[in-house]
């Protein structure tokens, strides 16, 4: 097959582990930087411009898009006009914006009744007091909508801890979450690796001593986890009400179960082939084979 995959930089441990792995099984690989296509959108006859090549829907199989959240805008887009090109692509691109935005994927988590803290959004709200009650009470976690990697997620452990963070938040205009605590996780969550509805690897990351926020680039540890069937089902189903066929799920093991916090549509592989010891870019690419077909994909672009 020839595969497309879009990354912004070819020296990343999960392009470069893609790349391997697709050559390993005989497959042609090209690795685009997004943000250096570009097309033409009123032409009949869709194709994507990189440099001076000009490719079309015989150029590709399938592609495997790897688009960070600073351009998810025009990263997706590119998506679609693969889309719309009849290019088989592994995480579509309604799929990517949808779990991008915190808020329309924790809705649409939640109205499939899958397990989350309970949560608040708010942006310029007079009502903090209520907010606070909503989650019920301190502590509780104020979250920056477009942070990521630990960075905009506080712990404010007191009422009026709280209500400074959120008046401070909401002064600079900024939209947040504010959720329960989940005490019992001890500063640990659980990624769960989601290939085509099924878990295929999972590590537990402990952040330091004295930090609630277990992110790997915060200096957490990854370890082997078992999972309980489900922990199992709730990140499946969590990855299929996105609609991604790949996927970093991640949850919270809360007293009452496991609590989905975030999916991720372009998981890093270092930390969990690592923990793992699992041929996680191997399983993709073997997903792919069974799955990229011309028209495979379910929106084609529409929307
Ligand atoms: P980011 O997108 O920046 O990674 P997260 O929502 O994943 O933000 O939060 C970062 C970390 O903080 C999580 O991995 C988890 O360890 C911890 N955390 C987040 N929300 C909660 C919560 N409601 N209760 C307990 N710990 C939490
Ligand atoms: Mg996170």
């Amino acid at each position: 097959m020839k595969i497309a995959i879009l990354s912004r930089n070819r020296n990343l441990y999960s392009t470069r582990r893609l790349v391997e792995a697709a050559e390993l099984r005989g497959h042609s690989v090209q690795i685009l930087d997004h943000l250096r296509c570009f097309m033409d959108i009123t032409s009949d006859n869709p194709t994507i411009h990189y440099g001076t090549v000009e490719f079309n829907r015989n150029d590709f199989d399938a592609v495997i898009p790897r688009i960070g959240a600073s351009v998810t805008y025009y990263g997706t887009a590119i998506v679609r006009q693969f889309e719309m090109m009849n290019i088989y692509s592994i995480n579509e691109s309604v799929a990517i914006t949808r779990s991008r935005d915190k808020l329309r994927s924790l809705q649409l988590l939640s109205r499939k009744g899958i397990g989350m803290p309970i949560t608040a959004f708010a942006h310029s709200s007079k009502d903090i007091d209520g907010i606070i009650k909503e989650v019920g009470g301190a502590p509780l976690v104020i979250k920056l909508l477009e942070g990521t990697q630990g960075k905009g997620v506080v712990l404010a452990e007191t009422k009026k801890a709280a209500e400074s963070v959120i008046q401070a938040f909401m002064k600079l205009n900024a939209d947040i979450l504010v959720q329960e605590y989940i005490k019992e996780a001890g500063g640990s969550d659980i990624r769960c690796l989601v290939v085509g509805e099924k878990v295929i690897a999972a590590m537990q990351r402990q952040g330091p001593p004295g930090e609630f926020r277990s992110n790997l680039h915060r200096g957490g540890k990854a370890s082997l986890v078992k999972l309980s069937p489900t922990e199992r089902k709730t990140a499946a189903r969590a990855a299929k009400v996105m609609g991604l066929n790949v996927c970093g799920v991640d949850l919270l093991r809360s007293d009452s179960g496991p609590l989905v916090m975030e999916v991720n549509s372009s998981p890093g592989l270092q930390g969990i082939e690592t923990a793992t010891g699992k041929d996680v870019a191997g399983m993709i690419i073997g997903f792919i084979e069974k799955n990229a077909k011309p028209k495979r994909n379910r929106t084609r672009g529409s929307g």
